[in-house]
């Protein structure tokens, strides 16, 4: 009798009290030991100093440029969507479509051109 006692108590005493212990010592797992795929390819681009992998930061426009001198447009595709504020108080952006090798022109007279750059 004694012996069946002693062995419920040792199981019923188990379950929390060890393991909420234990939480208290781990701490939360490196995000980058889980992500896969964009997600890790994005984590690491960023350890290794670029914030920007995805050229998806605004670019502050050249104060003048021509057909010869565009504005660079960073891509990793044949085209790419741009937002030109053509006048420093406008209220909407101009959006226009850049493709690659042809230099483009805004209602506002800037150019803009596609710059390849590799994907993430
Ligand atoms: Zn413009």
């Amino acid at each position: 009798m004694a012996l069946l006692s002693s062995r419920i108590f040792f199981t019923s005493h188990r379950p929390l009290s060890v393991s909420a212990a234990r939480l208290a010592d781990k701490m939360m797992a490196d995000p980058i030991e889980h992500a896969t795929g964009k997600e890790k390819r994005e984590l690491l681009a960023q350890l290794a100093g670029n914030d920007d992998p995805y050229h998806s930061k605004a670019i502050k426009r050249m104060s003048t440029s021509s057909k010869a001198n565009p504005n660079p447009v960073p891509s990793a595709f044949d085209s790419r969507i741009v937002g030109c504020i053509c006048e420093e108080d406008a209220t909407h952006i101009k959006w226009m479509w850049v493709y690659k090798g042809t230099p483009t022109r805004c209602a506002c007279g800037h150019w803009f051109q596609l710059v390849e750059k590799p994907p993430l």
